[in-house]
């Protein structure tokens, strides 16, 4: 293991890549606002009871992809693997179920799957995601998916797909199993081993699988949409209606299931087609039992979750999605001794005045410090020399026009300023 390497899986952040970061992090927070979402921080581990019990045991994240540990205290604790689950949690602990409802939350930060790293694939991967607790409102499952469709939008991305299905509630998922599971039975020994070991616990996970010959046998298969009780059928109904009336562009997909056992009625999930294998960039969906799962009382939700680095990813084979990097205002360049004590006052009174400000910390000529205000591409180079410094004043050189002028040193912050508006 090379110490210089950080675990497969993970990535540092940094740089250019960083700055697309933060701009990505601030559209987010302001489309929140205008949604009116408030941001919630929840721990990074977790009780792995609460992902055992909310995801459902029969899922990939709790079968074989979690990072579990056994604390000091002999608690088992588990890094978390998406953010719902804690953000129920976090509900029921701060009775917001109490206060007025529907609670609406946001969160972004790191998720920890032990998956199999590929391109778009990591074991430390970041979610921006959103959570609707309190109502039943089909308005709601709808504006959980023009929030992301208007990130998406905002940040320029285009060809994404938006992929809706109803898996209905545990009543009519009892009956379409049944049908499901007689309708794959005959083919079963045709299918992939993980289909295989799925079929008794978890049929509709079957439908999920990427293999071309199970694919193959589930072409025909029932569809849970003709399956829907009432009660489902009218809710997707108006879920569809709203979508018409909003003019939202969606692709009916009856064999979209996903990967927690959490959800109930709409599902739905983006896709990017440029991305290859791992092309989902968000995915989300109604869950009304999962409240009730992890210890309060009925409360139906709904919620989504967008993978940062997808997101990014796509936007990056768009090409459109760059940040400009932040520019420094000012590089002071001095020759050494009481030179080197001016800049340093200086540097400090221009930050104060919120100014970005460098100087060389290299002991370099004044040749290179000038190569380093052209580097860092500094808007004004500030020359302090023994001779402007006598007479108490400094050269400041525009950087983009190449003009050059003296300024009374006390005047340097104010002339500076006014030149920037
Ligand atoms: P999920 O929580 O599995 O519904 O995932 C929601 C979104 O998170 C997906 O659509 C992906 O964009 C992203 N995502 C999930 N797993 C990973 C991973 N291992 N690496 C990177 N992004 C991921």
């Amino acid at each position: 293991m090379a110490l210089t390497t950080s675990p497969r899986g993970t990535a540092d952040i940094f740089g250019d890549n960083l700055n697309n970061w933060l701009k990505l992090e601030q559209i987010i927070r302001k489309i929140c606002r205008t949604y009116g979402y408030q941001e919630i921080r929840t721990p990074i581990f977790e009780h792995t009871e609460l992902f055992e019990r909310g995801i459902g045991d029969t899922s990939d994240i709790v079968e074989k992809e979690m990072y579990t540990f056994t604390d000091r205290g002999d608690r088992s604790i588990t890094l978390r693997p998406e953010g719902t689950a804690p953000v129920v949690r976090a509900f029921l602990e701060h009775r917001m179920d109490q206060g007025p409802l529907p609670v609406k939350l946001f969160y972004l930060g790191p998720m920890f799957r032990y998956e199999r790293p590929q391109a778009g694939r990591y074991r430390q991967f970041h979610q921006f995601g959103l959570e609707v607790l309190g109502s039943d409102d089909p308005l709601l499952d709808v504006e959980t998916i023009l929030l992301p469709i208007e990130l998406y939008k905002t940040c320029g991305l285009e060809g994404f797909v938006v992929e809706l299905n109803s898996i209905g509630c545990p009543e009519c998922r009892a009956r379409y199993r049944d049908d499901l599971k007689e309708f794959i039975r005959p083919h079963l020994q045709d299918m992939c081993s993980s289909c295989q070991n799925r079929f008794e616990r978890n049929p509709m996970r079957l439908l999920d699988c990427k293999r071309e010959g199970c694919r193959k046998v589930l072409a025909d298969a029932p569809v849970i949409l003709d399956y829907l009780c009432d009660d489902c059928a009218d809710h997707f109904a108006k879920v569809r209606a709203y979508l018409d009336a909003l003019s939202v562009n969606y692709v009916l997909n009856p064999k979209l299931v996903r990967g927690f056992d959490y959800y109930t009625r709409t599902v739905f999930e983006v896709t990017y087609a440029g991305l290859g294998a791992q092309n989902a960039i968000g995915a989300g969906g109604r869950y009304d039992g999962l409240v009730e799962e992890v210890g309060g009382t009925h409360t139906p939700a709904v919620g989504f979750a967008v993978g940062v680095e997808r997101l990014l990813l796509a936007l990056e084979s768009e090409g459109g999605f760059k940040a400009a990097a932040p520019r420094p205002d000012a590089f002071v360049v001095q020759f050494g001794g009481q030179t080197k004590m001016k800049a340093a006052q200086l540097v400090y009174e221009l930050r104060q005045a919120g100014l970005q400000a460098e100087l060389d910390y290299l002991d370099r000529s004044v040749r290179a410090q000038f190569k380093a205000a052209n580097r860092i591409n500094a808007k004004w180079v500030l020359i302090l020399g023994e001779e402007e410094l006598e007479a108490g004043k400094v050269k400041l050189r525009n950087m983009d026009e190449g003009t050059e002028e003296l300024v009374d040193l006390s005047e340097i912050i104010q002339y500076m300023q006014s030149r920037e508006e």
